[in-house]
């Protein structure tokens, strides 16, 4: 696959912090529609890599690529606009806003370019229908009023996808979306994202330490090792990957 063509895509990634290469001539290229995961051990480069991808970090050499376009200079702030979107991290919650409330200010602020109070109201009023359906989809839609403060800390892992999904993302980053959850609760997510993926018709990217969903949901993993990437395959070729197994299966 040709990174410059893909739904994301990455070309000859590269990102060092002094001397130390965290991030090593990585080629990615993410197929629209899929369900692509990024594993490898702690330190291999997984959040370095979606920091560039996002433009919160700018790479030391290499080209990011959005929809067959080059973005590698465009500022972070623009790409969730564009459909580039990374889900927003727990301590980005209004905590004293409700649930619903909190996808609903994502959602008008992404519809309204500018202020008018007619606008605002309108907005307001279809944010909110926005707001519920988002919800609902992510099984959140019985705890629309309450405080997101009181939510449990999967469920405000919940919350934070519905307020990515509330920016209208064509492809959706999603760092660890189950970590600190139990088995059931971990389950219960991989499902969502699956459920969501269809229903919102999303390009998929994900870091995930949880080997069986990775196994169970990805159309193809990349394997980071050291800031380069090992492999790239779907679970069946990962698994039988002996350096993989070597790198990071443990045998
Ligand atoms: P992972 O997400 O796979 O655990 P990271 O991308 O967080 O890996 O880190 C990759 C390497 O880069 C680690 O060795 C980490 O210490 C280093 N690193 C990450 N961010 C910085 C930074 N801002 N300054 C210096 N080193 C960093």
């Amino acid at each position: 696959d040709d990174p410059s063509e893909a739904a994301l895509g990455a070309s000859g990634l590269t990102r060092t912090f002094g001397g130390f290469v965290a991030v090593d001539r990585v080629d990615i290229a993410v197929r629209e529609g899929e369900l692509r995961s990024i594993i490898g051990p702690n330190g291999a480069g997984k959040t370095t890599l979606f920091n560039i991808l996002t433009n919160a970090l700018s790479p030391s050499a290499g080209e990011v690529y959005y929809d067959g376009t080059e973005i590698t200079d465009v500022p972070q702030h623009e790409r969730p606009h564009m459909g580039l979107v990374r889900s927003f991290q727990s301590n980005q919650l209004f905590e004293e806003q409700t649930t619903l409330e909190n996808v609903r200010i994502v959602a008008q602020t992404i519809e309204q370019g500018s202020f008018s109070f007619d606008l605002f109201r309108r907005g307001q009023r279809v944010a909110e229908e926005t707001a519920y359906e988002i919800l609902d989809r992510v099984g959140l839609a019985p705890l629309a009023e309450e405080e997101a403060t009181n939510l449990s800390h999967g469920d405000q892992r919940r919350l934070s996808i519905a307020m990515a999904l509330a920016t209208d993302p064509s492809v959706l980053l999603l760092d660890e979306p189950t970590s600190g959850m139990g088995p059931t609760e971990t389950e219960e997510t991989a499902a969502m994202i699956e459920s969501i993926q269809s229903e919102f018709d999303l390009t998929l990217l994900l870091i995930e330490h949880d080997m069986s969903i990775v196994l169970s949901m990805s159309d193809r993993i990349t394997v980071l090792n050291r800031g380069e990437v090992l492999a790239t395959g779907t679970p069946d070729e990962i698994q039988e990957n002996a350096q993989v197994q070597d790198a990071y299966l443990g045998g």
